[in-house]
């Protein structure tokens, strides 16, 4: 049986938040087994009042990134860093920030998996626990879908399809057993339309958004100097974030997962869907647990 797995030590960095444009010092700490991934806002007064367990639950905004609150804080655009979590195989840990918004860095994954690879992975003794997939569950229409279905491991195909020169269709297929996390699908970065910069702009959005971690891509293609990372980079990135996103499940999701132009807004409302239908999913690996949400974790008030 898998064990769980946290950090070896804690490590931090800090950076801007690509829609507050705020400086913000990140920690990755430890965690007891049973924690799940927990981001606690050490701006503000110790206290459970602090702490969002990073569960669907608490997902409270999905437009341009994923927010996450507990009604009194909240932290957005958590997906890139819950990817590197997914991809490296951490089941605990606790991001104490010291703002509203994780670090952008280069708009890709990659950073957090450098992190992650620096404080070192450690096993511990608990069992890790999955959701296996029972029955196929699908959202959206025929334009815009999710689903996810029963199979034996996590897979994940992800399509795109842009009514745009530069983009247009591209499709990624990523399964762990044979496709690197690390340096097939973390280091694809976030990207926009040029048009649309002035829109998610005027809507407040944005506001750190730079070509130093965001690909903008113009009619000719990128319109950074250096290009593209992959030929496919876009596809790839959706499918970071579409990780990133199922990790709200609380635990590895086993099952295949398909989705043709999703973002954060389907990513979780499938998340929803299939862990509200009881006979959707069954919690495996560790027997004892009856049911999902209630593992033994460490109190919240001991990470506060
Ligand atoms: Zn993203």
């Amino acid at each position: 049986m898998t064990p769980q797995h946290t950090l070896k030590s804690s490590i931090h960095c800090t950076g801007i938040g690509v829609h507050s444009n705020r400086r913000v010092h990140m920690e990755l700490r430890p965690a007891a087994p049973g924690t799940g991934i927990v981001f606690c806002r050490v701006d503000r007064p110790a206290g459970s009042a602090r702490t969002i367990e990073a569960v669907h639950e608490n997902v409270v905004e999905t437009r341009l990134c994923t927010t996450i609150g507990n009604g009194s804080v909240s932290v957005r655009t958590i997906e890139h860093l819950m990817a590197a979590f997914a991809g490296c195989g951490v089941d605990n840990a606790v991001v104490a920030l010291d703002g509203e918004e994780v670090p952008v860095m280069d708009g890709s994954a990659a950073p957090f998996v450098f992190l992650i690879e620096c404080a070192g992975v450690v096993e511990q003794c608990a069992p890790r626990r999955a959701i296996e997939v029972l029955k196929t569950v699908r959202l959206g229409d025929e334009e815009r879908w999710i689903s996810v279905a029963p199979a034996e491991t996590f897979s994940l195909r992800c399509d795109i399809d842009f009514d745009h020169p530069a983009l247009g269709h591209q499709s990624v297929f990523f399964d762990p057993l044979v496709t690197s996390f690390r340096t097939e699908i973390a280091r694809a970065r976030t990207f926009c339309r040029e048009a649309d910069v002035a829109g998610i702009l005027a809507a407040g959005m944005g506001r750190g958004g730079s070509l130093e971690n965001t690909v903008v891509i113009g009619d000719d293609g990128p319109i950074n100097e250096e290009g593209l990372r992959y030929p496919d980079e876009c596809a790839r990135h959706k499918a970071l974030d579409c990780i990133g996103d199922l990790y709200l499940a609380g635990a590895p999701l086993v099952g295949y997962v398909s989705c043709r132009r999703s973002g954060h807004g389907l990513n979780h409302s499938l998340l929803t869907a299939l862990l509200e239908d009881p006979d959707a999913w069954r919690l495996i690996g560790d027997e004892q647990e009856a049911t999902y949400g209630e593992p033994d974790r460490e109190p919240v008030a001991a990470i506060a």
